[in-house]
């Protein structure tokens, strides 16, 4: 464990000229500026991947003689002094969005937003997968629309697990100790320089807890660390793994980010105006309010009705086991002190958390507690609000399902993280700077049409090409890493995968409801597919397991047992440790984006909207954010719900579609060329699929509905959605 309890003030000298770059990096705001690349990666490319894309890390690391050659390089500097010009300028800007069209505009009352993961960047473990994600792409869109936001979360000591497969394709783990001198993460100090610690009951002791700044342009995200010398060395593991450990583990964790998330907030003397759940992992942070008001002198009943008051919940998952529970048993092991402080019997704080009120066996509920205590609830979807309104309906006697006061707002992505480079640089060029902002305007959006198509499906193929490159490279290493000849090692960059052909990529956690072996119901009809020589077509796989599912290992251990075929060795390709990196070189490369979900459990998906933005279609099923999204010209829709709920019978109705729209449609369209070389109708569907599906689809107006229908006290709960329409969603509140 870890001792040293540093300031991460980043503690390297830079040279004067490049002193600037510290602020920089300690600000993820550097990650969604295009700039990114040459000012970081241009220091030392080598260095550069060595350090994981971390440019505290790598400013840590780099000779003193290459900082001395850079802040005498007057080019260089020239792209310095323009990256701290944008960032100062962007830090300092007044006049945002929220600045003029949030209700209730008030920087020192911001929301409290509240989640167990964050997935900012590859270099921050803090996330799993989606999840994190969206609250990472939240975060920065309420940074770019000025929205006043602090977030809360966890700062795990070794993150979430690191994935390799044996030689066979068994999933194994291994976890990584994160230095958090390297991470741009800060240890809050008082004004004394003491460090600031909250204390969180556990058990039977009180467990103290840290807290780390980190800096999302301008949101700050604060990450709760119980790993300090004093305390337990049980509890010093309370924050160890995302996701890891038992039961125990889990009511921990979600106690601190909670109970503690609260207390530290007060701690720092920050007074949220709303407390959002992003997922019940945080739900007990009402247990905390409650046991506030309640020692204020009010009864349950008014503590709870003010309470209600500045709370809001998202649920994120119809899949049952995604909502956590916990046992009455265990519920008394962690909070018999507890609710004798909320001047309540057991019964009566067990309740609070059962679906059935009066079942005294019934598990405590996180996602129950969260709207019961919510003034405003959501899912992610048109289809995830209508199945949350179904499968809560029991919370609300005496209402109909529609009167279910679940609202929606479908997720979206943060446009600027995930777009590659080269195509923001073209849609700036072609439909206007700050074309992100008045997307919803259609004759921005109809500037798409503007771009050549031959410079599109150039860029596009370029795209492409680096991410053959990148995927040889990690199969290589993988290889190498399980020991394989050297010949096989080098067989991956010499033959594997094609940067010329149709490129299809699979890449999404392995449960069992995403069937990521859909392509394989039929082996010998997909070995046809994807063994062709005429028509050829190569498949892009990546995505963890959870540790204890051994059934979604096995999907990974199908596919990949499939794919050793002599005809598929080169055409299928796994890559091992799904995460933000890997993703964003899929997004932008790949030419099809296959999602096969079972329905309607996919409650929004987000990766097929990272890679509409840049150009790539979507073959998916009918479910989640695609129901909303699919228009028949911008990618295909799999399949169709069948009568009854034959699981078998779906599956193979599913994977017939699938197979029927690659051989009849997605292949034949992809070599569909003219004289020139260019696949003409592909590129209108590429286009197609930019102007229909980037104006929705991402998180600015994401952010701005939950602003407007979900924070804004002064909404009922069932408000509709607002129209995003005219020129751009800026005007519209
Ligand atoms: C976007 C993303 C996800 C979420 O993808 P889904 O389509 O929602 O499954 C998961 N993991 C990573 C690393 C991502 O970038």
């Amino acid at each position: 464990m870890n001792q040293a309890v540093t300031n991460t003030e980043l503690g390297v000298k830079l040279p004067r000229p490049l002193q600037r770059l510290q602020d920089v990096a300690m600000n993820y705001w550097w990650t969604w500026t295009p700039d990114r690349l040459t000012v970081f990666r241009d220091m030392d490319p080598a260095l550069w991947e060595s350090c994981r894309h971390s440019p505290v890390l790598m400013l840590r690391q780099m000779s003193y003689m290459r900082l001395t050659q850079l802040a005498t390089d007057p080019w260089y500097l020239n792209q310095v002094e323009n990256l701290v010009r944008n960032f100062d300028s962007y830090m300092t800007q007044k006049e945002t969005w929220a600045f003029h069209s949030m209700p209730g505009y008030d920087l020192q009352r911001p929301v409290a937003y509240f989640s167990a993961e964050y997935g900012l960047d590859e270099s921050l473990p803090t996330y799993s997968g989606g999840l994190g994600c969206l609250a990472g792409d939240h975060l920065k869109s309420a940074s770019d629309l000025g929205v006043p936001l602090v977030a809360v979360g966890l700062l795990y000591r070794q993150g979430y697990f690191h994935q390799r497969l044996d030689s066979n394709n068994w999933q194994t783990e291994y976890y990584e100790n994160s230095n958090f001198e390297d991470l741009p993460v800060t240890l809050m100090r008082d004004e004394h320089g003491q460090v600031v610690t909250i204390e969180v009951p556990i058990r039977d002791r009180m467990v103290k807890v840290q807290v780390w700044r980190v800096n999302v342009g301008r949101v700050q995200l604060y990450l709760l660390d119980t790993d300090r010398a004093d305390n337990d060395a049980v509890d010093r593991w309370i924050t160890g793994h995302l996701y890891g450990g038992n039961i125990d583990t889990r009511i921990s964790q979600e106690i601190v980010l909670g109970i503690g998330g609260v207390r530290m907030l007060r701690a720092l003397g920050i007074a949220p105006a709303v407390f959002h759940m992003n997922e019940g992992h945080a739900a007990f942070l009402i247990l905390e309010l409650l046991r506030e008001a309640t020692a204020g002198g009010l009864g349950l009943q008014e503590a709870g009705d003010q309470v209600r008051q500045g709370c809001v919940f998202t649920t994120h998952t119809p899949v049952p086991a995604g909502h956590d529970t916990f046992s009455p048993d265990l519920m008394d092991t962690f909070f018999s002190k507890f609710w004798p402080q909320l001047g309540i019997d057991r019964k009566t704080f067990l309740a609070l958390g059962a679906k059935r009120v009066d079942d005294p066996w019934d598990n405590f509920n996180m996602t129950v507690l969260a709207l019961r205590y919510a003034r405003a609830s959501n899912g992610v979807s048109e289809k995830h609000g209508e199945v949350s309104r179904e499968m809560f309906q029991v919370l609300y006697p005496g209402k109909t399902t529609e009167e279910v006061p679940i609202i929606h707002i479908t997720n979206g992505v943060h446009a600027r993280s995930w777009i590659s480079p080269l195509f923001w640089e073209m849609y700036d060029r072609y439909l206007g700077t700050q074309w992100e902002e008045h997307l919803s305007d259609p004759e921005v959006r109809s500037r798409v049409d503007r771009i050549p198509d031959e410079e599109l499906w150039w860029k596009h193929e370029a795209l492409r090409e680096r991410l053959i490159a990148f995927a040889r490279h990690q199969v290589a290493q993988a290889r190498r890493r399980r020991g394989e000849h050297e010949d096989w090692v080098n067989a991956a960059y010499a033959n594997l995968l094609d940067p010329n052909i149709l490129t299809i990529g699979f890449a999404r956690r392995f449960s069992t409801y995403k069937r990521a072996n859909l392509i394989i119901q039929d082996p010998d009809r997909a070995l046809r597919i994807f063994s062709s020589q005429e028509f050829p077509v190569q498949l892009l796989l990546a995505g963890k397991a959870h540790p204890k599912d051994e059934e979604g290992k096995r999907l990974i251990q199908k596919i990949m047992e499939w794919a050793r075929h002599p005809a598929l060795v080169n055409r299928v390709a796994f890559l091992e440790d799904y995460d933000i990196h890997t993703a964003r070189k899929l997004v932008q490369g790949v030419d099809v984006w296959l999602n096969n979900p079972r329905r309607p459990l996919e409650a929004s998906g987000t990766s097929g909207e990272k890679v509409a933005f840049n150009g790539a279609l979507n073959l998916s099923i009918l479910d989640g954010w695609w129901i909303e999204g699919y228009n028949g010209k911008n990618g295909w829709a799999i399949g169709e719900e069948i009568e009854g709920h034959d699981i078998a019978a779906q599956d193979l109705h599913d994977s017939l579609s699938l197979y029927h729209l690659l051989e009849n449609e997605v292949i034949p369209m992809f070599y569909d060329r003219d004289e020139k070389g260019l696949p003409r109708t592909w590129i209108a569907w590429m286009k197609e699929s930019i102007k229909s599906l980037a104006p929705q689809f991402n998180t600015d107006r994401m952010v701005a509905e939950y602003v407007c229908n979900i924070y804004a006290g002064s909404c009922a709960v069932t408000a509709p959605r607002p129209v995003l329409t005219g020129a751009g969603f800026k005007a519209d509140f």
